[in-house]
């Protein structure tokens, strides 16, 4: 008789299976009662392996202190805060989530190698190993013997940048990564990470500028006061919240009937006619587009919504 063998799995620890990040009911507050400040109020918010999140707001939205309680760097005040199911301190300091912070001062002394080097000798040898590749990922072979101190500020987000990939993190954390780089630097920085991303990595990061989550998050949460205020895949929510803009070149003939009845159409806006070409807005773009053509308006273009849009229709109040 044969028998079949099963090859027992592996042993799986409750944190390989957890999801990335998990923030249940998290609020914090800073100052006494009388003048106490909710920078975080009430937060429920999941992100799986491999996710790509981009986190929006304005000023004072709460962003920054939600990626801090994820890092352990302050506590939340209520509310439940896990890394791999874990507290978020515990992660950081075994290195599976490292970040990329608006503050936090580097060694101006030392150079950049040596800067990166004594960061990846506080994690292990591996990560030791791996600083020529750091400083080429992060663009910093060029002035690898520059001290900090005569770096620009664009340079020195790119030394923490190594510094946080020198870990080779499960979870990168990005506060406003790209302020202070030029375009170039910011185009390369978010090609590094795409292929870190592609490589399942999870990126959780706070931008001011809404073409780099539109370009490269697949899942945006928006937060305005402390809280969320949208949550999904950014494409969609470009979409549902935003008209699509269509421009034509007016007809010889009936333009002015043409105009009239686009603009008593329920879901027209913004209808503008300059130099013979109509402009508007639209919620419902197929047919305008429809109507536009047949009464022989020609040179059609139709814009998609952007994320501007929906972004300052949520957080504008
Ligand atoms: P920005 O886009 O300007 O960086 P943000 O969304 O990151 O803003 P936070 O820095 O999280 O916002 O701040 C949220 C609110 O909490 C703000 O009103 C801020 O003034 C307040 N706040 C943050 N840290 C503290 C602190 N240590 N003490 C008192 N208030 C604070």
């Amino acid at each position: 008789m044969t028998t079949l063998t099963v090859p027992a799995e592996p042993p799986v620890s409750i944190s390989e299976r957890s999801p990335a990040i998990v923030l249940e009911g998290v609020r914090r507050h800073y100052g006494a009662s009388d003048r106490r400040v909710d920078a975080v109020a009430g937060l429920d918010l999941t992100v799986h392996r491999g996710e790509i999140v981009a986190l929006l707001g304005p000023n004072g939205a709460g962003k920054t202190t939600t990626l801090d309680m994820l890092l352990g760097l302050t506590p939340a005040s209520e509310g439940r805060v896990a890394v791999f199911g874990q507290a978020p301190a515990h992660a950081t300091a075994s290195g599976r989530i490292a970040a990329v912070l608006q503050t936090g001062g580097l060694l101006s002394d030392l150079s950049v190698r040596e800067t990166v080097e004594v960061i990846a000798s506080l994690h292990s040898r591996e990560a030791l190993r791996r600083v020529p590749e750091t400083l080429e990922r992060a663009d910093l072979l060029r002035l690898a013997r520059r001290r900090v101190a005569k770096c620009s500020g664009g340079e020195q987000q790119r030394v923490k940048f190594a510094l946080a990939l020198v870990a080779d993190p499960d979870i990168l954390v990005l506060d406003e990564p790209t302020a202070g780089m030029d375009v170039t630097a910011r185009r390369r920085f978010w090609e590094v990470m795409r292929a870190d991303a592609d490589a399942g990595r999870t990126i959780v990061f706070a931008t001011h500028y809404l073409e780099e989550a539109e370009q490269f998050a697949r899942r945006t949460v928006v937060m305005n006061r402390g809280r969320i205020v949208a949550d999904a895949p950014t494409d969609r929510l470009r979409a549902s919240l935003g008209a699509r803009t269509l421009s034509a070149t007016l007809p010889a003939e009936g333009a002015r009937e043409l105009l009239t009845v686009l603009d008593a159409r329920p879901g027209v806006t913004d209808l503008r006619v300059d130099a013979g070409r109509v402009s508007l807005r639209a919620a419902d773009s197929d047919v305008v587009a429809s109507a536009l053509l047949a009464s022989g308006a020609h040179d059609l273009e139709i814009v998609a919504p952007t994320l501007e849009t929906a972004f300052t229709t949520l957080t504008e109040n």
